[in-house]
């Protein structure tokens, strides 16, 4: 909180100890260009049309040039990937510019790819155009489907050439280095409370934790032991919260390791995250994790447990006591069935519960896995089903079947009985055929950013060509709103898009 008069400003490699974070200074850039900058969170923070067109603004976005009174900073943490412990991993390619407060908000604005710093161990702390575009655009659509996730309030390029493997063809090219500017209360993750735990450095971690009780949790009384458990509960309220609106719009993150966890339950680090088209518990978008699947769309609540559970083992130092910390992991445990039950009832229109409606759930996500079903046309649709219906119900859903011809034969038995059962269970609902319809609208997006989307938009900017990112940018602010001029992006994945995933590096 306070700078020292001559901070000693290096970024080189290395192993760092009793410390929360490094100063660094971001690397200057040859030809830097902003592509786009989102309206919204422009005037989050207080800066005008004019601010963002300046040069200045252009210069602090792309690491060159510093904010007047602030001292850029990488943070230091660890985490656990995929499972085991990985030791010190720290923000390789992330740089936190500045803090502004406004409207009575507090914001961390940080640079991701704007060069290397103590962290970047043997990578180069750049980011490449392809996967800025992902984490722009698809940050900000996660906030306006009503996810807590971190925001983006710039996308550059560098003019700098950016060396990497492109996973899908195997082949190592330079591609346009980028630098987005992503913005979020705190940036503080999992790992940064495992790694002091892990070098047994607990007034370190003490004072991580206190000024993260202070400044993002004031609700909670500080400086007792009981703030520690209040603190671990409210970011496993919050962890949960955020999984389940995963879980709701159909978004698979890719790498949840620990240090990919916000300590404020945002969705954080935009890598080979993905939306499932067919809706597939076992899907996953990251082509590393194939053979094992930690990081599958049905797995995501039970992985946010394991991960509150690391982040309960490096604060057990401040709390001494096992009871109150295995009560809030049980108490997870146990309410977050409810919660997505609940979640996935009204994602069908129930709003009056019912004792059979878990076991017709838990038979609609069967049936939808029995051949290819595009998830968020699914749901959409099926707000137009009109009770009484049954016996017409393909009508309503018949657009959201990859292969029709599979759905004949056993499968349509298994919905014809679906249906009819949905039907006698939807007559217990009070609301009529167009309040649920509206209802259900407000929940079940109509536009989300299927992987092909964003590969269209990125193959746009390769050429020099941003009108794509706009139009998406656009429609993604508007997700469950009817948008007849963005009909088109109200379908099915088209065939040579199967298979392809993005790439996060
Ligand atoms: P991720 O899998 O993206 O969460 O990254 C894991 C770790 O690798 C974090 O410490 C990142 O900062 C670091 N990292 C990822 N990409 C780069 C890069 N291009 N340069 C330096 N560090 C990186
Ligand atoms: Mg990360
Ligand atoms: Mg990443």
């Amino acid at each position: 909180e306070e700078l020292p008069a001559d901070p000693v400003q290096e970024n080189y490699r290395r192993q760092v100890r009793n410390a929360c974070f490094s100063y660094v200074t971001p690397k200057k850039t040859s030809n830097p260009k902003i592509l786009h900058v989102s309206d919204e969170i422009m005037k989050e923070l207080g800066f005008s049309k004019e601010d963002i067109k300046s040069q200045k603004f252009l210069k602090l976005m792309t690491g060159n040039e510093i904010l007047e009174n602030s001292r850029p900073y990488s943070m230091h943490y660890g985490g656990h990937q995929f499972g085991n412990w990985a030791g010190q991993l720290g923000d390789g390619r992330a740089i936190n510019l500045a803090e502004i407060e406004y409207n009575s908000k507090r914001w961390a604005i940080q640079l991701k790819g704007a060069g290397e710093t103590p962290y970047s161990r043997n990578a180069d702390g750049l980011a490449v155009l392809r996967s800025s575009i992902r984490e722009y655009l698809c940050s900000e659509a996660m906030f306006h489907l009503g996810v807590p996730t971190t925001r983006a309030l710039s996308l550059a390029t560098t003019g700098d050439q950016v060396l990497r493997d492109i996973m899908y063809n195997g082949n190592a090219a330079y591609e346009k280095g980028a630098i987005v500017s992503r913005v979020a209360p705190s940036f503080i993750r999992f790992g940064n409370f495992e790694i002091l735990a892990a070098h047994k450095d607990e007034s370190t971690l003490k004072a991580l934790t206190n000024y993260t009780i202070k400044h993002f949790f004031p609700e909670i009384e500080a400086g007792t032991k009981d703030a520690y458990v209040s603190f671990l509960k409210e970011v496993s309220n919050r962890s949960l919260k955020m999984v389940i609106d995963w879980q709701r719009v159909g978004f698979v993150h890719g790498v949840m390791n620990t240090d990919n966890m916000s300590i404020l339950g945002l969705t954080i680090d935009y890598g080979p995250y993905g939306w499932l088209e067919g809706y597939d518990h076992g899907w996953t978008p990251n082509t590393t994790d194939r053979q094992f699947k930690r990081y599958r769309y049905g797995t995501q609540p039970e992985i946010v447990l394991w991960n509150l559970f690391q982040l309960a083992n490096a604060i057990y130092p401040l709390i001494e006591e096992i009871e109150p910390i295995e009560e809030i992991l049980h108490e997870y445990q146990n309410t977050y069935k409810k919660v997505y039950y609940d979640m996935m009832s009204s994602k069908i229109g129930f709003y009056n519960p019912q004792a059979g409606d878990e076991l017709l759930i838990k038979d609609l996500e069967e049936i939808l896995q029995l051949t290819e079903t595009d998830m968020t046309i699914f749901f959409r649709r099926l707000a137009n089903y009109t009770k009484g219906g049954a016996t017409n119900y393909m009508k309503v859903i018949k657009e959201a079947f990859y292969n029709i011809v599979e759905v004949e034969g056993p499968i349509l038995e298994r919905w014809d009985d679906w249906f009819s059962r949905y039907d006698q269970r939807l007559s217990l609902e009070s609301l009529d055929d167009s309040d649920r319809k509206n209802k259900m609208n407000t929940i079940n997006p109509k536009y989300v950013l299927r992987n092909y989307m964003a590969q269209l938009a990125i193959d746009d900017a390769d050429k020099g060509n941003y009108d794509l990112i706009e139009e998406l940018y656009q429609m993604l602010k508007s997700p469950y709103s009817e948008q007849p001029e963005y009909e088109k992006w109200f379908a099915k994945r088209p065939d040579w898009a199967r298979n392809k995933v993005g790439c996060s590096m």
